[in-house]
């Protein structure tokens, strides 16, 4: 029995993580999923929310925009819209599209895409979870 998993996730301009890992840990459509080695074959939507692996007995993080995960013979794909690490997040960005997001969904403007501001807020609250902050 595989003791580990291969991850890797990639968005439309690059790969951003490649490795063996022990345990992941995802956002799936219907709420956080864990994967484990010799996991059943698998096919999931992701939301944007935060994807925890262990590595090394440590958990690290990554901030994804939401996407699909496929699990297959121990190798996990995220094909993601965006992925970044903790140290490539620009927090100052992320409070800020947290606050624009805050601010429509509070006064509700006339014409207001409610979901896309919902989704707006949901990826700034992951990147702020992932560089260690409240989101
Ligand atoms: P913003 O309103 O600040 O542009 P957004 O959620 O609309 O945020 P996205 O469309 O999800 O941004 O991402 C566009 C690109 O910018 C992607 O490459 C993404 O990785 C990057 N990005 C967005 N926000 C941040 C951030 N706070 N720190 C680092 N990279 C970011």
């Amino acid at each position: 029995m595989a003791k580990t998993l291969n991850l890797e996730v990639v968005t439309p301009e690059k790969q951003v993580f490649s490795d063996e890992v022990q345990s992941i840990i995802v956002p799936a459509a219907e709420g956080y999923l864990g994967v484990l080695p010799n996991h059943a074959p698998l096919i999931s939507g992701l939301k944007p929310g935060v994807v925890k692996y262990r590595q090394e007995g440590k958990t690290q993080l990554l901030a994804i925009s939401g996407g699909f995960m496929e699990v297959s013979s121990n190798k996990v794909t995220i094909l993601a819209d965006t992925a970044e690490r903790p140290e490539h997040i620009d927090i100052e960005r992320a409070r800020a599209a947290r606050e624009r997001a805050e601010k429509r969904l509070k006064e509700r403007p006339p014409g207001l895409d409610v979901a896309r501001a919902e989704f707006a807020l949901q990826r700034a609250m992951a990147r702020l979870r992932t560089a260690g902050l409240n989101g």
